[in-house]
């Protein structure tokens, strides 16, 4: 199996590319817009055809890849059915199964951050690994303060999450201090938004983080809304 984190600067975004070798076949999750010829570079020198592009829910923060992607490679994009996003070539629900080659992600739904944030599992033999998109980020969460957050929900969404093995690895949608991997166990044990004791805790923790808004939200959202594209 090929596995590429990829970062973005400007928004501090992760994008992850998962390549079956057998199959020569490809997905994306959370490509962002202006990185296409870094992602066509890689995938002609792993020698990877992308069949699918995803978003793990509609990004207030930078514009996606997916709707240039799709013009350039003809791969597929997705979105979850609640991002009500109708330029995708399809959507997914929950418990959906998006697989390429022998790669079999499960789309979890998982609102909070946004109403339509997803997370995908993805067990390779023994080893899970969790795409946490902006649910659950390493020692943080995603905000939860716009595009139909709601901290109750996510509370609840996270709860889902940690009942995942504690050796599952994490992988996020961002990071903003340098960290670039964790695992369910670590998280468990050193976020410290998941230290409180129930939901009321948690959203009034939430309330108080007074965040500012993403300098690009103005442009993305209604961008995204449109997959990327004028
Ligand atoms: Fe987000």
């Amino acid at each position: 199996m090929i596995f590429r984190q990829l970062f973005e600067r400007e928004s501090s975004t992760y994008t992850y590319l998962l390549g079956d070798a057998n199959s020569g076949e490809a997905l994306i999750i959370d490509p962002v817009a202006g990185q296409e010829p870094q992602y066509l570079t890689l995938l002609q020198q792993l020698g990877l055809k992308l069949c699918l592009a995803v978003d793990t829910h509609v990004h207030a923060d930078h514009v996606t890849a997916l709707g240039s992607l799709r013009e350039l490679t003809g791969c597929e994009s997705l979105m979850g059915a609640q991002s009500d996003v109708p330029c995708v070539s399809r959507s997914f629900a929950d418990g959906e199964c998006l697989q390429v080659g022998a790669i079999a992600l499960t789309a979890m739904h998982t609102p909070g951050h946004t109403d339509d944030s997803y997370c995908f599992y993805w067990k390779d033999e023994a080893q899970g690994v969790l795409f946490s998109g902006d649910t659950l980020l390493i020692r943080g969460t995603g905000r939860t303060d716009f595009q139909n957050g709601d901290a109750i929900e996510q509370y609840q969404s996270l709860q889902t999450l940690l009942a995942l093995p504690e050796s599952t690895l994490v992988y996020p949608g961002h990071d903003y201090k340098g960290w670039s991997m964790s695992t369910i166990g670590e998280e468990k044990r050193f976020n410290p938004r998941l230290q409180v004791s129930n939901q009321e805790e948690y959203k009034a923790l939430m309330a108080g983080l007074k965040l500012p808004n993403p300098q690009q939200m103005d442009v993305a959202v209604p961008a995204n809304r449109r997959c990327g594209q004028a």
